[in-house]
This record gives structure tokens, C-alpha cells and sequence, in this order.
């Protein structure tokens, strides 16, 4: 089986640095394995869409050296196109796509139509927090019979699909970074699938794609950890293999938290601008996470590609070092 990886960015806005390690070691992981690295934009959540973002990104990494084989691409004259056999790779253009796979879920009875208010769920949720539960979607329009379901639909009630999960049982997955993870669905929402928009929800979207696209590692950041279960009952509910995940932990600021734009620079672009040169910059985020195996800082790209393994990216958040990227940057 050859490997196929992804990087899936939201165009949510600049590029931040952990993005640029993210779509990194996807890339010297398909490199190292002779495989092939799709570059996909999910932009299903249309509230938080920035105008320019794609572009912005695509010629980030453009900049940083970070070439995909598939997906969406941008020409010198800044107008997008997509190229591979599994397009179209802009979630919004995939529409018709998750409205037939998400028939199949309700066809085979794991997900079921939700009719209920946000007033509604707004009430529940704040009985639940007042009782100390963590807030949860209670189940309500679970037991709706065909019929119930039909005649609200017909009467023009919005809905939205959520994912049936079963009571009291163990969802296990082997993450390549974190070990075994193991979760009870008594612990887990019936999380949304389809929005009453028409869109799909992230969560929904992501498995599909992943699946259509055939692709066999997911390496993403650690705050998709948690959500790794529900895309687990998914692939288990249509009867697909699922994709070995790999899960990089945070990069931390000094004080070992997220770093975050409050922190200072975090931005490609940012890094761009101050004249850091890629492959400087490229050099240090690899090491931001990841050890090599012999005692050696100063790796070109090429280099990467040959001495990148997943086996020795670390469990614990790298700090992200100024003065190491200074250094770094001086030998180039
Ligand atoms: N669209 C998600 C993001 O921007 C990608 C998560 C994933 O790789 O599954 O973080």
C-alpha cells in the first residue's frame, strides 16, 4: 500500500508557525516513504472563511519549499486550481458528495435528524452545567419515529444530523505518537454531522475526504486528539478501514503554553518578513518536536527527507526558541 498523507488547513486566516510544522512532516513523511502529500482546504465552517487565506497559505509554503503532489495550487498569476484524480479538494465544492455519504449514515441507522431550538439546547446546557455534567446533547430527537421526522420536515422545521452513537461502549485507537487511547461513548456527544445550512461539520467532512482520498496516515495537531474517537466510530460505522493517526504535540511558548499570537511572532508570514530565510526557518521547525538521530542541528530539506521518522517525533510539546532559529538561520 503506498502512503498518502494530507495537510487540511482551514482558511481561517495567516499561517501559523505549527501549521507550517504540521504540513512539514507530512511532506517528509510521504517523501521518506516514496508516497504522496494532498494538499485539501476545508472550509465548511463559512463563518470563519477570510477572504485571501487560501492564497496566503499556498504561497507560504510555496516560499517555505513545501511542494504537494495533489490538491488545490496556486498559478504566478495568483489564481487558484486543483489537480488529481480524487478532486474536487475545496470542501465546499464537495457538497453533493457528503449529502450522499451522510444518507448512507441515516440509512443504516447511525445518525438520526435533530429538530430542537438553540433555545432548547441553550436551557439543557445550562441545567447540565448548574448539575455539574459536562454539557452534552441529552438525546432528545433520538427516538423520533419516520414518520415524526418526515411530517417536521415537510412542515419546513430546520434540522441538523447528528452521529448515533451507542451507549456504554469502548472506542480504541493506536496513535502513533500517544500510544493506545481509549474512550466510552458514555464520555462522547452525539456530535453534529450536518449543519441545518446544508453543510457538512468538520468532523463529518474529514473522515469522508480522508477515506475518498485514500489516505492511509493522519498527522495533524494534538488538539484533534480528542476528536479521534468520534472519526473512529465513523469509519466503523460505514465499514471503511481507518487511516493511522498521528498526533504532533503543541508548540509552547517560554512559559509552556500554546504559543499563541499574544506571545509574539507566530506567523509564517511574520518570520517572512523579518528576512528569515526558508530553509532556515524550515530547519528549525523540524527539529520543534522531532529529533534526528545523530547529533546534527543543520539539515537542508533534502536532508530531512532522508532522515525523517515518525518514530521520533516526541509525546511532549516543543518550546519554540528564538535564539535556536537565530543560530539556525545564520548557517545558510
Ligand atoms: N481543518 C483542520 C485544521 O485546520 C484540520 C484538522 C485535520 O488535519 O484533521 O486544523
Amino acid at each position: 500500500m503506498s502512503v498518502r498523507v494530507r495537510f487540511a488547513p482551514s482558511p481561517t486566516g495567516f499561517v501559523h508557525i505549527g501549521s507550517l510544522r504540521t504540513a512539514l512532516y507530512n511532506y517528509l513523511f510521504a517523501k521518506k516513504m516514496g508516497g504522496k502529500y494532498i494538499l485539501r482546504v476545508e472550509d465548511t465552517d463559512q463563518s470563519r472563511f477570510v477572504e485571501g487565506a487560501i492564497e496566503g497559505m499556498l504561497e507560504s509554503m510555496d516560499w517555505a519549499g513545501i511542494k504537494h503532489d495533489e490538491g488545490v495550487f496556486i498559478d504566478e498569476n495568483k489564481n487558484l486550481y486543483q489537480s488529481g484524480e480524487y478532486g474536487p479538494y475545496i470542501q465546499s465544492e464537495r457538497l453533493d458528495i457528503y449529502k450522499k455519504y451522510i444518507k448512507e449514515l441515516l440509512d443504516k441507522g447511525h445518525a438520526y435528524y435533530c429538530f430542537c431550538s438553540k433555545e432548547r439546547l441553550d436551557k439543557v446546557r445550562e441545567i447540565q452545567k448548574a448539575e455539574g455534567k459536562i454539557p452534552r446533547y441529552d438525546g432528545f430527537c433520538k427516538g423520533l419515529s419516520e414518520e415524526e421526522v418526515k411530517q417536521k420536515i415537510e412542515s419546513g422545521q430546520s434540522y441538523v444530523i447528528r452521529l448515533k452513537l451507542p451507549a456504554n461502549t469502548e472506542i480504541k485507537f493506536d496513535d502513533i505518537v500517544r500510544g493506545v487511547v481509549s474512550i466510552n461513548t458514555n464520555d462522547l456527544d452525539d456530535q453534529v454531522l450536518m449543519k441545518s445550512d446544508g453543510f457538512p461539520t468538520y468532523h463529518f467532512a474529514v473522515v469522508v475526504d480522508d477515506h475518498l482520498m485514500k489516505i492511509t496516515h493522519v498527522i495533524r495537531g494534538e488538539e484533534w486528539l480528542s476528536s479521534t474517537p468520534k472519526h473512529i466510530y465513523l469509519y466503523e460505522a460505514f465499514g471503511w478501514k481507518a487511516p493511522t493517526f498521528v498526533h504532533l504535540p503543541n508548540i509552547l511558548n517560554s512559559e509552556r503554553k500554546k504559543l499563541s499570537k499574544r506571545h509574539g511572532d507566530v506567523a509564517v508570514e511574520d518570520f517572512k518578513k523579518k528576512g528569515y530565510l526558508p530553509e532556515g526557518l524550515v530547519n528549525y521547525v523540524s527539529l520543534v518536536g522531532w529529533s534526528p538521530e545523530e547529533n546534527k542541528e543543520i539539515f537542508s530539506l533534502k536532508e530531512l527527507e532522508e532522515v525523517f521518522s515518525l518514530e521520533r517525533v516526541s509525546k511532549s510539546g516543543g518550546v519554540f526558541d528564538t535564539d535556536k532559529l537565530n543560530w539556525i538561520n545564520q548557517h545558510y
